[in-house]
């Protein structure tokens, strides 16, 4: 495809190179394994970009485990590169370790880095300008001769060209003389700005013999924008790392690159319908790389269509394009209206709208007095969807009642250094009262044990049902003794998570009501029935007193 291949509408296909596997997991705090490798490599041809580097075979015995491993595996869309860097100075090509382990990896591809910046020649390689071009075109042709695709990476270019322009085109020249069929501009240290990124790859794209490729940084927060002008300026070749990962502040987001080329500049870059699977493919890499999706992530965050400004929401009920960029399913995200203080009625009619139900201007004024109230006294809706429909069902009579508390008692033990806590639940489910004790490490386990157990045999649902995530907030610092405490909580069936609030002076209280609200919660999505009369006649008589349950 040297050259480029004609896209429908007549534009050149624009490579897209994915290098996550290898500059991307340079970020700090970023460490996959071998199979975190492989299941990231197998997520971004899911997608379909074209190549996917895995890794610098002669740097580390992972990467070479990692394509063993890879070739085995059944590839829809994308290629496999091997990264590596040119021969050592004054040695020969055939002899170089690092080349051969780059030949072993069995890549179609292989990526050779090059200096072309003279100040890293003379002071980080310390050889001779000529020995450098000599270390690059030795190094592509032997890969040419061995059957590679050889693409260049010429590192550090947009520094090298402003420093001495003729040298930096020169280590180009030799690169593509030799065989390479993509020369990549790299921006090694990102601190281009897009107005000069723009000009250098129209210049040297204007009079390449080869295809021409970028590869940028975030240094100077430009990454994106520099990709996306180069391709402008005929750039046929993308690098980047999803979700933007990469040492410092990372390398180009080519979620946000593809999006923005596919949507903005008529580009196909992934096959036909892929581009609603970013958002997805953005999590589902993220989890693999246990580290959590920013919200504010361009295009597949979760917060990138979130607004909540009251003032627009009643536009954005009728016109949800008029604020937002981009149509969120065209890359798998959605819109969200968030509920806060700040938000006027509309804003509640919009997010009730958005939840299925048909709010009157009465009952929204009521649910806005309620959150507002409840925001007062330290409750966090944006964060807590969960807590918010719930109230609103509240308001709306439209919310099931599954249970209801009575009491609940919790004995919180110390004993040779060990903690241990029991609670008894007592609820009331219809006219019937359950009782259920639970034990766990703290007071909240222990709660959430005897709730559980209270519950199970009435709503089965309740099995699919775990928590994620506990988080504590001391809400006042200034009065210690007065503190308000607020606990968002996080629970999961297999079709995704939410997230509950409690607010109290007392930390069980505020737990136990972010617990009760989540499995409340938990119930309304599986479509469990509250226990009516009817129901309860069936309900075993061993099990209306349990005092001893556990
Ligand atoms: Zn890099």
């Amino acid at each position: 495809m040297s050259g480029g291949v004609p896209a429908a509408d007549g534009q050149a296909k624009v490579e897209i190179y994915d290098t996550t596997l290898r500059d991307g997991s340079q970020q700090v705090g970023l460490d996959l394994t071998v199979t975190d490798k492989l299941r990231v490599a197998v997520a971004l041809d899911a997608l379909g970009v074209d190549v996917v580097e895995g890794g610098w075979p002669g740097s580390n015995p992972k990467d070479a485990e990692f394509f063993a491993r890879a070739s085995e595996l059944q590839w829809k869309h994308a290629r496999l590169a091997a990264f590596g860097a040119t021969r050592l100075p004054h040695r020969g090509a055939d002899g170089d370790v690092n080349l051969h382990a780059l030949l072993d990896a069995g890549t179609p591809i292989v990526t050779l880095v090059g200096k072309a910046w003279t100040l890293h020649v003379d002071e980080a390689l310390r050889t001779t300008r000529d020995e450098n071009l000599a270390m690059v075109a030795d190094s592509v042709a032997f890969m040419a001769a061995a059957g590679r695709r050889v693409v260049f990476d010429a590192e550090h270019f947009f520094d090298g060209y402003r420093a001495d322009r003729g040298y930096a085109l020169a280590v180009l020249d030799a690169a593509v003389n030799a065989g390479a069929d993509t020369l990549v501009l790299c921006d090694t240290n990102g601190g281009t700005l897009p107005d000069d990124a723009a000009r250098v790859v129209a210049e040297v794209a204007g009079s390449a013999r080869a295809r021409v490729g970028v590869h940028f940084h975030n240094d100077a927060a430009c990454a994106v924008a520099n990709s996306v002008v180069a391709v402008s300026g005929g750039a046929l070749h993308v690098q980047g790392a999803a979700n933007g990962y990469g040492e410092r502040c990372g390398n180009a987001d080519l979620f946000a690159i593809i999006a923005g080329l596919e949507l903005k500049r008529g580009h196909e870059l992934l096959p036909p319908g892929r581009l609603a699977e970013l958002a997805a493919t953005a999590r589902t890499i993220a989890e693999f790389a246990n580290l959590p999706l920013a919200s504010r992530q361009p295009y597949v965050g979760s917060a990138a269509f979130a607004t909540k400004a009251g003032l627009h929401a009643s536009a954005i009920a009728r016109r949800p394009d008029a604020y937002a960029h981009v149509d969120p399913e065209a890359v798998g995200n959605r819109q969200r209206v968030l509920v806060s203080e700040l938000a006027g009625r509309s804003n509640v009619l919009a997010k009730a709208a958005e939840l299925g139900l048909d709010l009157s201007p009465e009952l929204a004024t009521e649910v806005l007095d309620q959150v507002k109230a409840a925001e007062h006294r330290g409750y966090a809706y944006e964060a807590a969807d969960a807590s918010f429909e719930l109230l609103v069902r509240r308001v709306a009579g439209a919310l099931p009642a599954w249970f209801s508390l009575d009491s609940y008692r919790v004995v919180i033990e110390r004993s040779q250094g060990e903690d241990r806590s029991e609670a008894i639940v007592r609820l009331l489910l219809g006219d019937e009262r359950v009782v259920a004790v639970g034990e766990g490490v703290g007071p909240v386990h222990a709660l959430d044990q005897a709730l559980r157990r209270a519950l199970s045999d009435f709503y089965p649902a309740l099995s699919g049902i775990h928590l994620v995530d506990y988080k504590v907030r001391i809400l006042d610092g200034r009065a210690a003794t007065s503190a308000v405490t607020r606990v968002m909580l996080t629970s999961a069936d297999l079709a995704g998570e939410w997230t509950t609030v409690g607010v109290s002076d007392d930390i069980v209280t505020a737990s136990w009501e972010a617990l009760a609200d989540g499995v409340a919660f938990g119930l309304l999505r599986a479509g469990a029935e509250a226990l009516g009369a009817a129901a309860r006649r069936d309900v075993p008589r061993e099990l209306e007193s349990v005092p001893e349950r556990v």
